[in-house]
């Protein structure tokens, strides 16, 4: 079976790395990267509301859209609940300060787990 580079990967945890002030985003896929990737600056450009990328420019940096950098930082299993738990544990391990993450996506992810076990 041929290599797929991680970016074309599908099932991926991942860490979006605001480039003005180091905050971090921390999230995971069952798509690509790279899909996931082009959803993000769409929904960027389009200021959508829901998405935590904008709220943090909205709320962080006066509303200006920053660049973002994408590290894909593995492989997600394809089991729901341990990719829940996994993100969940990685989200704690962030400093709550320099999270982009909302607190109800970190407790959302947590009772996920937790109803799903
Ligand atoms: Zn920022």
């Amino acid at each position: 079976m041929e290599e797929k580079g991680l970016c074309n990967r599908e099932s991926v945890t991942h860490e979006i790395k605001c480039t003005g002030c180091k905050n971090t985003y921390v999230g995971e896929t069952t798509r690509s990267m790279y899909t996931r990737e082009n959803e993000h600056s769409k929904s960027l450009s389009n200021k959508e509301e829901r998405l935590a990328l904008w709220k943090h420019c909205r709320e962080k940096q006066n509303s200006e859209i920053q660049q973002f950098q994408t590290n894909v930082t593995g492989v997600s299993s394809n089991n729901v609940i341990l990719r829940q738990i996994s993100e969940g544990i990685k989200i704690n391990n962030v400093d709550e300060d320099s999270l982009i993450n909302s607190k109800s996506e970190k407790a959302w992810t947590i009772s996920m787990s937790l109803t799903c076990t």
